[in-house]
């Protein structure tokens, strides 16, 4: 039952990858946390997804607005997404 209602790790990491893990539906967002609680690869995928964006941030930030900031973290983002 509850491994039916388990989203997969594609699903999970594209939640992340488009920050809706935490504008989920409440039942949604409560098995996507549980599945990275549960699953060591989503765990590291979100953690490293975490981790580009803090750094594009840190690089970007004093030269660059915020728009350009954004627009090169969709494009890791696109890179990173799952074919
Ligand atoms: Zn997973």
């Amino acid at each position: 039952m509850i491994k039916r209602l388990m989203p997969s790790c594609r699903e999970v990491s594209e939640k992340v990858l488009v920050g809706e893990l935490f504008n989920a539906p409440l039942l949604q967002r409560g098995l996507l946390r549980l599945h990275l609680m549960l699953c060591e690869h989503c765990r590291r995928f979100s953690r490293q997804l975490e981790m580009i964006s803090k750094t594009v941030e840190e690089i970007a930030r004093p030269q660059l607005d915020p728009r350009v900031v954004k627009a090169a973290k969709r494009r890791i983002l696109e890179h990173l997404k799952p074919k």
